[in-house]
């Protein structure tokens, strides 16, 4: 099992609990390094709760950096961020940087891709009511990821999937779909950076596989992708969760 997990969400962002609560569960769960990786701040989005506030990210580094000291004899601590693509405030000053697509830009507005079901439907209106305009923005988008972040390791390849179990939005074998998720594969395999196999849509019951799905992996082991296995936890018992069972 990899004993490291880099993606974990504290009461900094959107996660339950504080970073050094998940460094202490991630001790007791036997992993050797823990990445802290809460979600950078972003302009555009007015729901507060879910990023890191602008003027607490000299804290959020401090409180990170000390645990790195603090525990240095049990466990390896990094401190992170999960950087979004939209995100104007440039990530400096971390160990890594998860490059994320969590929104999309459109003429009629910005929005969330992994909020919930209804929301997903309702912005097809944005995409002339062809969900497969909404895939393409989505992979278009996602390519200039790293470019984009500077990120280390690129997030959640395929998070638009997060509702669509059973193909209810869109057909993950549907032509259009393909061709978008290789192009943006394509591109990002230039960089050279790993992919995260995220576990997170399955161990909260969304999806049966982790992201990205085994076509788009498949993809990815093609062209010679790396991979590194992350919970995306944002409560302390999800750290490391279904590591054991994912295979990379
Ligand atoms: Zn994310
Ligand atoms: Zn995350």
């Amino acid at each position: 099992m990899q004993k490291r997990d880099l993606h974990i969400h504290t009461d900094f962002s959107d996660g339950h609990n504080t970073p050094e609560e998940c460094v202490l569960t991630a001790i007791e769960k036997g992993l050797e390094t823990v990445g802290i990786s809460d979600h950078s701040f972003i302009d555009d989005y007015t729901y507060e709760p879910y990023w890191l506030k602008k003027d607490a990210e000299d804290e959020y580094k401090k409180t990170v950096f000390e645990l790195k000291d603090k525990y240095k004899s049990k466990i390896k601590v990094l401190c992170g961020i999960e950087q979004d693509f939209y995100s104007h405030h440039p990530a400096k000053g971390y160990d890594y940087i998860i490059g994320s697509v969590h929104f999309l830009k459109t003429a009629d507005g910005f929005f969330a891709v992994d909020e919930n079901l209804e929301d997903m439907k309702s912005h097809i209106k944005f995409f002339d009511n062809d969900i497969y305009n909404f895939t393409d923005l989505y992979f278009e988008t996602l390519s200039d990821v790293v470019e984009k972040t500077d990120c280390d390791i690129i997030g959640h390849f395929d998070l638009i999937t997060k509702f669509n179990k059973g193909n209810v939005l869109f057909d993950e074998k549907n032509a259009r779909y393909i061709s978008g998720f290789r192009k943006a594969a394509d591109k990002l395999l230039k960089y050279k950076k790993p992919f995260e196999i995220n576990t997170s849509a399955v161990y909260r019951g969304f999806k049966t596989e982790p992201y990205p799905s085994n076509a788009i992996i498949n993809y990815l082991k093609e062209g010679g992708a790396k991979f590194i296995l992350s919970s995306d936890a944002h409560r302390k018992e999800n750290i490391a969760a279904l590591f054991e069972k994912t295979e990379i």
